[in-house]
């Protein structure tokens, strides 16, 4: 019995050190009557990577955020509303500006335990968006009107970025250049303190930037594999070794 017991002993801490899945946690956004949504593309992207994706419903208060990201390997913040211009000092520029105070409350306490727990993140969208904020950067709040820019990159429009030599996207593409998909009219105007821009469209829009453990996108790659551009996996498979500690 004893030796039985020896082994599966031996056995079970072999298998948990072989095999311990990276968890990756997504925010989450709110229907009007209620419901927890999330499209399934940030879902399918992470488990396509290798990890396992767990959806973080909207959320108030410090101890959940601090009991959910000390479980996390790591945390995607997902793409949808505007943050609320009040967080770097404006009032809102104009009606284009949608905002939900509750996801605005949940997603900032996610993303300052985060930060404090020293957890990759990555922002894609409004998540990057998010992160801009509360690292102490601010918007463009509506780019149209705001920049009078000649790029389209609202309604799932494609432009191409310059990429910055030493990014993780020249990294992982081994180009300068990449075609994109568009889905925002905002963006970061001020980065926050630390923060690397590494991606611009023609117009100057910051497209990607990194900050350390944060990396941020602000186009959807999690569209484009879904889509069947198969090269956006190695992004989310960076980002996985990041979260294993594989990739420093
Ligand atoms: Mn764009």
């Amino acid at each position: 019995m004893k030796r039985i017991l020896f082994l599966f002993t031996i056995l079970a801490s072999v298998s948990c050190t072989a095999q311990k899945p990276v968890v990756i946690g997504i925010s989450s956004a709110r229907t009007s009557s209620g419901s927890v949504k999330l499209q399934s593309t940030y879902t399918e992207a992470i488990h396509k990577a290798g990890a396992v994706a767990l959806v973080i419903p909207t959320i108030s208060t410090r101890e959940q955020a601090d009991a959910i990201l000390s479980t996390l390997d790591g945390i995607l913040f997902s793409g949808g509303e505007d943050v609320n211009p009040a967080w770097y000092g404006e009032s809102v520029y104009n009606e284009t500006v949608y905002m939900d105070p509750v996801r605005d409350r949940s997603d900032s306490l996610l993303a300052r335990a985060a930060l404090a727990y020293g957890k990759p993140v990555l922002g894609i969208c409004r998540g990057g968006q998010l992160m801009n904020v509360i690292m102490g950067g601010s918007m463009y709040q509506d780019l149209p009107s705001q920049t009078g820019t000649a790029v389209t990159h609202g309604g799932g429009a494609s432009h191409r970025i310059g990429v910055e030599k030493g990014s993780v996207l020249a990294e992982l593409f081994g180009s300068d250049s990449l075609t994109v998909n568009s889905f925002h009219h905002q963006a970061v105007k001020d980065p926050a303190p630390g923060v690397i821009v590494t991606a611009r469209a023609a117009d100057g829009v910051i497209e990607a930037y990194e900050n350390g453990m944060v990396w941020s996108v602000q186009f959807h790659p999690e569209k484009l594999l879904h889509n069947g551009d198969e090269a956006w996996l190695a992004f989310f498979k960076a980002f996985a070794d990041r979260c294993s500690g594989k990739r420093k």
